[in-house]
């Protein structure tokens, strides 16, 4: 077996954490008492991936959930699926974070660190072969974001050789008014890049858009934004859980590649990747996820840098920051390091831009 052990962290983190164990348990045919209820056998085929099999034959979710309060998890343990999890697994404390990546990293979250390295041990213990780590969290509060990436470091520490891949919510001004997010987005962003080998980047801005734009919600909630996250986790986990012949999807991806060749660079080979599952998500006959790595990630990137720069030019709001022991040199450092990452992207596109004219028709605005 490939075990993963699931992390969810803070507000965000938990909430988008819970919508993905309910939907990969109606995936998998598993009840929130952990039974099995489903009508497939291949429904369990792979089921050991993600849950434990408990001695009375109930499948248990290898997730663990922290946060610096009770409210969230409280409201995962009342919520649909919430007796599924291990009770012992829920490890909080009372401070809160305050939306203070500082809080998260080195003072609150870093007094509860300890009592989750050991849930995540007991957890890693109990594995065959662990094949790595997933860690759900947003980037722009303080728990999710600055104590989600001190466990990301720490794991590492402990488990150099396992995947680390992270579902990371950035955050935007359509979805929150917090001003200081992008400090600590930012400042996440830095550990991310050090520590992680793979971040799927949810950006609550793209996803308000897609809300607003075109599905036609006029006041998008977390609950719809968290609809699509959880769709997405579903189909990026999916050829993790479930197996089948990819022949006719390979032959199509080819096709794709050929038409489009001089978007594909080929110093990148073999860059595209598909698996095919034969277990539709509940409710619908088909579906499909792509992931793309595309420089144009980059624009996000800078959103969120632009707006770190206004404020940490006139040094706002970095007595909250300094107040918990950090240093200015870190923003410093964080600043430039998602400079260089920027940096990095675009010198990718230039070096893959078509030739000026072509270009410009291409992309032209409608
Ligand atoms: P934490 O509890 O300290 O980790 O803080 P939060 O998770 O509340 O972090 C705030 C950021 O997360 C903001 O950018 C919010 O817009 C975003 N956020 C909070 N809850 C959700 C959620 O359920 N879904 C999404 N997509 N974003 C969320």
């Amino acid at each position: 077996m490939r075990e993963i052990l699931h992390v969810q962290g803070g507000q965000c983190g938990n909430q988008i954490g819970a919508k993905f164990w309910e939907v990969v348990c109606t995936e998998h045919g598993i009840d929130p008492t952990g039974s099995y209820s489903g009508d497939a056998d291949v429904q369990l085929e792979r089921v050991n991936v993600y849950y434990n099999e408990a001695s009375c034959g109930r499948y248990v979710p290898r997730a663990v959930l922290m946060d610096l309060e009770p409210g969230t998890m409280d409201s995962v343990r009342t919520g649909p699926y919430g007796q599924i999890f291990r009770p012992d697994n829920f490890v909080f404390g009372q401070s809160g974070a305050g939306n203070n990546w500082a809080k998260g990293h080195y003072t609150e979250g870093a007094e509860l660190i300890d009592s989750v390295l050991d849930v995540v041990r007991k957890e890693a213990e109990n594995c065959d072969c662990l094949q790595g780590f997933q860690v759900c969290h947003s980037l722009g509060g303080g728990t999710g974001s600055g104590m989600g990436t001190l466990l990301i470091s720490k794991i590492r520490e402990e488990y150099p050789d396992r995947m680390m891949l992270t579902f990371s919510v950035f955050p935007s001004p359509k979805v929150s008014d917090t001003v200081v997010e992008p400090y600590n987005a930012t400042l996440s962003v830095h550990q991310l890049v050090e520590n992680a080998d793979e971040c799927m980047v949810l950006d609550n801005e793209a996803l308000y858009d897609i809300c607003f734009r075109t599905l036609k919600l006029v006041t998008p909630t977390f609950g719809d934004l968290n609809h699509l996250i959880s769709a997405t986790m579903s189909g990026v986990t999916c050829c993790l859980r479930g197996k089948m012949s990819t022949k006719e999807v390979d032959e199509q991806m080819i096709n794709v590649q050929n038409k489009n060749s001089s978007y594909f660079v080929e110093w990148i080979p073999n860059n595209v990747k598909s698996s095919v599952c034969d277990i539709p998500p509940t409710g619908l006959k088909m579906a499909c996820t792509f992931i793309g790595n595309s420089t144009s990630i980059q624009e996000m990137f800078r959103r969120v840098s632009d707006q770190f720069t206004a404020m940490f030019r006139r040094k706002a709001f970095l007595h909250w920051y300094t107040g918990e022991g950090m240093d200015e040199m870190e923003f410093t450092e964080a600043e430039s390091n998602m400079n260089d990452l920027v940096s990095e992207y675009q010198q990718y596109q230039d070096a893959t831009a078509e030739p000026e004219g072509e270009y410009e028709e291409e992309y032209e605005e409608p």
